[in-house]
């Protein structure tokens, strides 16, 4: 039987004779790989690396002379779980960024099976397609209200029309093994209901962010995912986005002296008062509970502490029917028990500006972009003597959705706790409550005082 493995260097095969050299030439030209000639990696004299192309050519179609390579296989390290990247043999300098592992997906089988539920923006325009990028999960069921959206998603992403589900049917995906957890992208007042029912059906749940509309509903998911011993998270999807991830890094190590006030803004425009952000008991409030919470969740998360006090405003203009029910802008202050200072702000209509800086004693980090899908930049400034350094700091691009639903997959494959617990979300819910309490009275709101650092998140992720 022929072997068809590539010859390896060092091997009795290593020297090829011609007729085997011309086979294994034609089977590239076969797969479609014809071309230039590789260089080769000799040094000092020792056997090349490579095996080095002796001077033939196949006959193109148009009777061309194509130069022809033989094919090898450099060594590499192939480890047998699918988990483990494969590591190929090195050629780039230190002097450049290193690039990410080999991504290393689970076979479809071992893959985590999510169920989403809602399938509005950002189902359809984020997480859907950062399914395409996870290595260990896939969309296996969708619930939706509409029949059309239903068939035409199926088809594109791969979904058994029967694991299509309508509302009325939600508490069958009991019955669908496949479906380990639903992905709760509904409106933010639907969120306690179908996360409790899906708790019941056995599923564990990603909940999309805020987690509810009271610290009541919270509160209740909490229970009714512990009472079902199923896992729960907060779709929080910063905390697994590399630039906030090192901005947390660089200040839990006090790397430019302590931090000591931050200067956060999240604000976009709307135009659609119908829109379920513009009706209260859908919505829970305005542009706070929407954006503005990035900025008071990212603040938590990059300090790890947690407020005891919030001053806050918010105003709606009268004459836009857009603001009748909710809130236009919210403007609020935190303080912190090391003292540090959050000055925070949320807009529902201006043109989009998603933004924080952290002040500490001996620099700053500005990040543009802190709370986009994408976009992020990065900027530090501290000085050095007589100069003053800014500095840009480029990370590799990573999707955010990804990155998070495939932690969350971690979480289950692995029997980790979670990260973004809810008592995370109950977190930022109840200190919602105190900044709308505060502009409702026109005074600060003390909350009670946590001195443990990260005190509602589970154990620190390992992002891959
Ligand atoms: P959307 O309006 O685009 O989609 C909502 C979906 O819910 C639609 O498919 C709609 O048909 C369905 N739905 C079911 N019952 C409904 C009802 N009674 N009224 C209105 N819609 C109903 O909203 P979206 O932007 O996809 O937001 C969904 C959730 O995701 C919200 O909780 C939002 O806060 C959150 N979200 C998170 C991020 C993020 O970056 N993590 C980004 C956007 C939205």
């Amino acid at each position: 039987m022929e072997d068809d493995r590539p010859a390896q260097p060092g091997s009795s095969a290593d020297v090829m004779s011609r007729k085997g050299f011309l086979q294994a030439a034609s089977r590239v030209v076969a797969v479609g790989v014809a071309g230039g000639i590789v260089a080769s990696c000799q040094s000092g004299g020792q056997t090349p690396s490579y095996p080095v192309p002796t001077s033939s050519t196949y006959n193109g179609a148009g009777g061309q002379q194509i130069p022809t390579s033989p094919p090898y296989s450099p060594p590499a390290n192939v480890p047998d779980a699918a988990d483990k990247p494969i590591e190929l043999e090195a050629w780039k300098s230190d002097a450049d960024r290193k690039s990410a592992p080999v991504p290393s997906p689970l076979p479809d089988e071992e893959r985590v099976g999510y169920a989403l539920v809602g399938l509005g923006h950002l189902t359809l325009e984020e997480l859907l397609p950062a399914f395409g990028n996870c290595k260990k999960s896939k969309p296996v069921a969708l619930v939706s209200g509409s029949p059309e959206k239903l068939h035409k998603v199926a088809r594109q992403y791969g979904i058994k029309p029967a694991s299509c589900y309508s509302y009325a049917d939600y508490d069958k995906l009991k019955d669908n093994p496949e479906v380990q957890v639903i992905y709760i992208v509904l409106p933010n007042s639907m969120h306690a209901e179908f996360t409790i029912r899906g708790a019941q059906a056995g599923k564990h749940i990603l909940c999309e962010k805020p987690m509810a509309n009271s610290s009541a509903e919270c509160q209740a998911m909490i229970d009714a995912c512990k009472k079902a011993n199923r896992k729960l998270m907060v779709a929080y999807r910063i905390q697994y986005e590399p630039y906030n991830r090192y901005v947390r890094e660089q200040l839990q190590k006090n790397e430019y002296g302590k931090p000591k006030f931050v200067d956060a803004f999240n604000c976009q425009s709307s135009a659609n008062p119908k829109h379920w952000r513009h009706i209260k008991a859908l919505a829970g409030g305005g542009a706070l509970p929407d954006i503005g919470l990035y900025c008071l969740n990212t603040t938590r998360f990059i300090l790890g502490e947690e407020p005891t006090e919030v001053f806050a405003y918010t105003h709606s203009d009268p004459d836009n029917p857009l603001f009748k029910e909710v809130e236009e802008v919210c403007s609020w202050q935190m303080k912190f028990p090391s003292g540090l200072i959050a000055n925070c702000a949320t807009h529902y209509n201006v043109h989009d500006s998603r933004q924080y800086r952290v002040m500490t004693e001996r620099g700053w980090y500005e990040l543009e972009n802190a709370y986009a899908y994408t976009g992020q930049k990065l900027t530090t400034s501290h000085a050095d003597g007589p100069i003053v350094r800014q500095e840009n700091v480029s990370i590799a691009p990573k999707n955010q959705f990804t990155a998070e639903i495939d932690y969350f997959s971690t979480c289950i494959l692995d029997d980790i706790a979670p990260y973004s617990t809810g008592e995370e979300g109950l977190q930022d819910q109840r200190i919602m409550e105190a900044i709308y309490q505060s502009a409702r009275e026109g005074k600060p709101v003390k909350l009670p005082r946590i001195d443990k650092k990260d005190a509602f998140r589970g154990p620190e992720p390992q992002l891959q």
